[in-house]
């Protein structure tokens, strides 16, 4: 028998040990066989461990507060804590006012500050505005802890005025409550704000730099996060990552890769998050020859063993159009595969219309005892429509309800929607939605109008726009569908009607975008820019190409050819103009004979273009692939993977 004392540290000890419940509970046995049942210092640990330490024990720490006889102020603040961190944070609320109501006890600056951050997560301001007035008749209000919070609090709330108010009472703020101050107001969209509070700082750390970097990257300002990037004294990871994955995100494809160069050339340590940030830059910009440097790295500083790194690379290739290296990374993968991993690879296969082996990998995956998630069915939803797989797509919806228990969300009806669709059974997906038991949104009401423009159904298509004309008025793109539709059927005096009204209310469309990678530098082509050094270049190859299309293969522009064109961008006038045929343009002209040209597309590639990519395919003898808003398309001899199905 141990003394009294020792067996405390023991238990103590042996508890930080504990990662989950099942451990966790034999610990408690023990206590409870153990003469420590009712010592509040090994009770209060036992709580702490449960509510904060190890994650789904929230429920088993509520149960072990209930039971224990009168509960201290500690033990209050733990599930106030851990509630505060929780799905549901409003309900640390229940026992800060239970520990308000003992007579005995009364809250401290920890009640307060933990309440104020549940408060916080669950942006509920009323509660946060009561809890403030108890904190100033606590005397907490200036206490440096709580007032930090309160900051927080209404920033995440979005009350910039109260949360400059209680920064601006406090007489001493640290450096964290001035950190805080800053953060809150780039919250609240005050970037100017942001700045002021950030240069009356009478005292900075690294963590006050990062925080302006992250909130002028995130509003976009990259411009003003490149100047405290310059004037930071120190600079580490979180530094670097936030540059890269901030341009990144802003499409500042270039930027993003110089700050990546940068780092490596400084000699710092690259970490997870900007090796995955990076990559995610790839895959938007579809710069596969980047992509390969990198993976090249990845291997070098022995990065190829961490998950979502892997996962990156593969989502990574497939979106930069190789999805057979997306593969092999996969099939390469050390240890188990997550759930993560396998939708990256099904997602992959099903962008580039390899619907049966996307359902192969499906079923491996099940075999290997890896639950799906709702990701995933999305995707294998997915690749199931781009291959017409109609029965094999509705009996997997039907088992993603039936044995693995997934509620469909509004985008697996979506997919449900698009398979029926794009397979010519419109009525069915008109059905469909109608028998959907939660209320279809716009989105897959505008699935259906472009399924009905694609196979020319006018009298749907009405029925459909009208109810989309209610839910949202002002979209371009729904006009657009509708006077495809119209045009297909060459009712085009209804085309004009629908023209006059978009010109009347001045809707505007969504510019074609294209970029494509040179030299590990990527060139961004947008319909109707003002010409430039490279756009002038573009234009002058594309028109020397359309020659010697016409000349050779007897082309002719397809201007009323709507079929496809079912998106935002202009036509007869500016057909030639396209954005993808500019870009490939370029690469004809640009990259050296035998280099794949892969192009990346913000809207749907129209039926004119795909007839051009085909024939430059063959006269160029050159591949192209090029990934659209919805899919890749794969040139080669004349030919489309997708058997002209998109
Ligand atoms: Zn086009
Ligand atoms: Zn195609």
């Amino acid at each position: 028998m141990m003394g009294e004392g020792m067996e405390e540290e023991w238990v103590v000890s042996v508890l930080r040990k504990c990662s989950n419940l099942k451990q966790t509970k034999q610990i408690h046995g023990h206590i409870l066989k153990s003469g420590l049942r009712t010592d509040p210092f090994v009770f209060g640990k036992l709580l702490l461990h449960c509510a904060v330490s190890i994650s789904d024990a929230l429920h088993y720490s509520l149960r072990l507060f209930h039971h224990f006889p009168n509960p201290d102020t500690f033990m209050h603040n733990t599930l106030i804590r851990g509630l505060s961190l929780s799905q549901t944070p409003l309900l640390s609320l229940h026992p800060f006012i239970q520990l308000r109501r003992q007579p005995s006890l009364s809250p401290d600056s920890f009640s307060f500050a933990f309440v104020l951050k549940g408060v916080a997560n669950s942006r509920q301001l009323r509660p946060g505005i009561q809890l403030h007035s108890q904190a100033l008749h606590h005397g907490f209000d200036t206490h440096i802890f709580v007032g930090t919070t309160l900051i927080s609090m209404y920033a995440e709330c979005g009350d910039s005025v109260s949360a400059r108010r209680v920064f601006d009472k406090m007489s001493e703020p640290n450096v964290v409550a001035w950190n805080a101050a800053v953060t809150a107001s780039f919250r609240c969209g005050d970037v100017e704000g942001a700045g002021d509070v950030f240069g009356r700082m009478p005292l900075r750390n690294l963590t006050s730099w990062n925080v302006m970097l992250a909130g002028y990257a995130k509003a976009g300002e990259l411009g003003l996060a490149r100047r405290v990037f310059c004037d930071m004294p120190l600079r580490d990871e979180v530094s670097w990552s936030t540059m890269i994955i901030g341009f990144a995100h802003n499409g500042c494809f270039d930027e993003a890769f110089g700050f990546f160069r940068e780092l490596l050339r400084e000699g710092i340590g690259t970490n997870e998050v900007s090796l995955t940030g990076v990559l995610s830059a790839c895959a938007q910009a579809g710069a596969f020859e980047f992509g390969k440097i990198l993976h090249g790295f990845v291997e070098k500083a022995g990065f190829l063993c961490v998950g979502s790194v892997n996962n990156a690379l593969i989502d990574t290739y497939s979106k930069c159009g190789n999805v057979a290296m997306a593969r092999l990374v996969f099939q390469n993968m050390p240890g188990a595969r997550s759930i993560v991993s396998w939708t990256a690879i099904i997602a992959g296969l099903a962008m580039h219309g390899y619907g049966e082996e996307a359902i192969q990998l499906f079923h491996e995956m099940e075999e290997s005892g890896v639950r799906p998630d709702g990701i995933t069915f999305i995707s294998l939803l997915y690749a199931c429509s781009h291959s017409g797989l109609v029965e094999e797509g509705y009996v997997f919806f039907s088992k993603m309800k039936n044995l693995y228990g997934i509620e469909p969300a509004i985008e697996h009806y979506g997919c449900m929607v698009d398979l029926y669709g794009r397979a010519a059974r419109l009525q069915k997906a008109y059905e469909f939605i109608c028998e959907m038991p939660v209320s279809p949104n716009a989105i897959i009401w505008r699935t259906l109008l472009g399924a009905c423009s694609i196979h020319g159904n006018i009298e749907l298509a009405e029925l459909v726009k009208a109810r989309l004309a209610e839910m949202d008025p002002g979209n371009s793109g729904d006009h657009v569908l509708l006077s495809n539709v119209y045009a297909v059927a060459g009712k085009w005096k209804d085309v004009a009607s629908i023209r006059r009204t978009m010109t009347e209310h001045s809707m505007k469309k969504t510019p074609g975008r294209s970029m494509i990678e040179i030299d590990k530098a990527i060139y961004c082509f947008v319909a109707g820019e003002k010409p430039n050094e490279v756009t002038k270049e573009a234009h002058e190859k594309l028109r020397e190409i359309m020659l010697r299309l016409r000349a050779e293969a007897g082309y002719a522009p397809q201007l009323r050819s709507v079929l496809h064109d079912i998106e935002e961008e202009e036509k007869e006038d500016s057909v030639s103009k396209h954005s993808e045929k500019l870009a490939a343009a370029f690469g004809i002209a640009k990259l050296p004979k035998g280099r794949i040209l892969r192009i990346v597309k913000n809207l749907r590639v129209c039926g004119d273009c795909h007839t051009v990519m085909k024939l430059i395919s063959k006269i160029y003898r050159v591949e192209i692939i090029v990934r659209d808003r919805s899919r890749f398309h794969s040139f080669k001899d004349g030919f489309c993977s997708c058997r002209d199905y998109w």
